[in-house]
């Protein structure tokens, strides 16, 4: 079946059914992840039925790749960064040149041509971005010791393939493979020179005119007042980045996305542009899982099983485990060593470049490139599950080891032993009010909040804290809810607090609960989900204009009569 406008059909039919398929994964209790790529292999061009087209859902995934990485950098000062390089530098380069070299291993054995190997080899040694930074969000990792090592992993390893592919054409040459090319090391030698030059102009144009100019940009439209504006201004500037470092400058689209975000990471305007991207963000990251499918080949199960295995099995060792040890021999605890082996063993888009490359330079045959997707489809299904096993590992292993930091493993919540006590989510503008309050009333309380810049503005008051999404049953299992006597519900989304109110109504009939809502009807949605008090933030506020409004009219009258 084919459409005539490919664009919306690739976007209609990756998106819905990545949500249904997804939707299913989630019943069955399996990751939604492997329910999008299953979409994806099943509007693929190697599935009969319906097919999409691959190369738009390709570009539309990349739009993905560029928020995520956008998002990072917001999270990300140029400071952390470099607090991780004396692991992550040395060990990415040593990483990657021994899974290069395993996988280079592997390839001579199918009788390939050695440069072909060589590339071969590249292409299991580098992971996904698009994995890892999605595991290190859905379990709020991103602020941890190991998550601040697995990105600076990966950006070390985007270095490395964006000089790997300015390199590859030019040693095709050398190497005498399909494409023969005179030997001539001065043309290379200044590709190379060129390569870095433009490398090293990009971050000097960024950190000296970027860094200036950008925050700039924003602070200017963010006193328009105007939101489009201001989501138009985050975008651009994400997009715009992302495309003049791949276009100009020669620098991958990821890595020019994650400066953007770095550069505006020290702006107090950084949190607004993280929540201006995030719902594209999210929708176009799906689309990256889709894409994978869609250039997966389901025969290379029935042609080549022994290989792929064997391709799968070298990813699992190159990008896992050899990185524990690496960064475990690199001074990182074995914790956070093993955490970041784990977010790493994968492999994805970096890996379709190289192999794309190697199939172009015909130093590679076509079955490689089969063999990559399927190593790659493979390694993305079983991620979540070994995530999982090392963090059973980790809780099993705790009580024997030393006290792990908090920011270690932000999983492992304690959950609180008070009772009788109020539970506040959401430590903004509102729940910061409310503490107070609570604080001068003397009523014992816990604040559940997401952000974990909350655990610093809450330390030296002495609030129990549990850092999470409220919305998530082991949250609230930890906040004692049964024992609890009152709830405060004080985010500003609907959606999610309907979830809250729902799971603290079901954990106990008798608690009092108050929500927050900016509109008639959510405050409908919220009393019928179980809340016994919504409070409409726009109604209070036009209560005490009135009330203003009252008194002075009243202290008018007053003079007056007093004349
Ligand atoms: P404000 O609108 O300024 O009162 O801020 C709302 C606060 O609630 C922010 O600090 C958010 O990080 C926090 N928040 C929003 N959603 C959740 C959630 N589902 N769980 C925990 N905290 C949340």
């Amino acid at each position: 079946m084919s459409f005539q406008s490919p664009l919306i059909t690739a976007i209609v039919f990756g998106i819905s059914l990545a949500f249904i398929l997804g939707t299913i994964a989630h019943r069955l209790k399996v990751p939604p992840l492997v329910g999008y790529l299953l979409a994806g292999v099943i509007v693929g061009p190697f599935t009969p039925g319906l097919v999409v087209d691959q190369r738009l859902t390709l570009q539309l995934a990349e739009i993905g790749v560029i928020l995520l990485m956008f998002g990072v950098g917001l999270h990300f000062s140029l400071k952390e960064l470099i607090s991780v390089r004396r692991i992550v530098v040395p060990g990415t380069i040593l990483q990657v040149l021994v899974s290069s070299l395993l996988g280079t291993g592997a390839a001579w054995f199918f009788g390939w041509p050695l440069f072909g190997c060589i590339i071969f080899g590249l292409c299991l040694s580098v992971a996904s971005t698009v994995v890892v930074l999605r595991t290190l969000q859905d379990h709020r990792a991103l602020d941890t010791e190991y998550g601040r090592l697995a990105v600076g992993w990966l950006v070390v390893q985007d270095l490395l393939t964006v000089i790997a592919l300015v390199l590859l054409p030019a040693l095709s040459g050398i190497f005498g493979s399909g494409a023969p090319q005179s030997l001539n090391f001065g043309v290379y030698g200044s590709a190379l020179a060129l390569t870095l030059g433009k490398l090293v102009l990009f971050v000097a144009v960024m950190l000296l005119i970027g860094r200036r100019v950008i925050p700039a940009i924003l602070h200017y439209i963010a006193h328009t007042g105007s939101r489009e504006l201001f989501r138009l201004a985050v975008l651009s500037v994400a997009l715009g980045v992302a495309l003049a470092a791949a276009e100009l400058f020669g620098v991958s689209i990821a890595l020019g996305a994650f400066f953007a975000g770095m550069i505006l990471s020290e702006s107090p305007l950084s949190q607004r542009a993280a929540e201006e991207t995030l719902p594209l963000r999210d929708a176009f990251a799906v689309l990256f899982f889709v894409s994978v499918g869609m250039l997966f080949n389901p025969n290379v199960l029935l042609d080549e099983p022994w290989r792929l295995v064997l391709t799968f099995l070298l990813v699992l060792a190159g990008n896992g485990a050899l990185t524990i040890l690496i960064c475990r021999r690199f001074g990182g605890s074995l914790a956070n060593a093993v955490f970041v082996g784990v977010v790493l063993a994968q492999i994805g888009e970096f890996s379709f470049i190289l192999v794309d490359l190697g199939v172009g330079l015909k130093a590679l045959p076509p079955d490689a490139r089969d063999l990559i997707l399927g190593a790659s489809l493979l390694s993305i299904m079983i991620n979540p599950a070994i995530f999982y096993a090392a963090r059973s590992w980790r809780r099993r292993s705790e009580p024997a080891s030393k006290p792990v930091s908090a920011v270690l493993e932000p999983e492992a919540i304690e959950p609180t032993h008070l009772t009788d006590h109020a539970v506040l989510v959401g430590y903004g503008r509102v729940g910061r009010l409310v503490a107070t309050g609570l604080q001068s009333a003397e009523i014992p309380f816990l604040v559940l909040e997401e952000a974990g810049d909350a655990r610093e503005n809450l330390r030296s008051t002495g609030v129990e804290l549990i850092v999470g999404n409220a919305a998530q049953d082991a949250i609230l299992d930890a906040a004692n809810l049964a024992a609890a006597r009152m709830i405060f519900v004080a985010i500003p989304e609907a959606f999610e607090a309907g979830q809250i109110v729902q799971g603290a109504r079901k954990r106990n009939p008798q608690l009092r609960i108050v929500a927050r809502a900016h509109f008639d009807a959510e405050v409908e949605h919220l009393l019928q989900l179980g809340a016994d008090i919504v409070i409409m933030g726009e109604r209070e506020i036009a209560q005490a204009m009135l009330a203003e409004a009252r008194s002075f009219q009243d202290s008018t009258l007053e003079t007056q009569s007093g004349v």
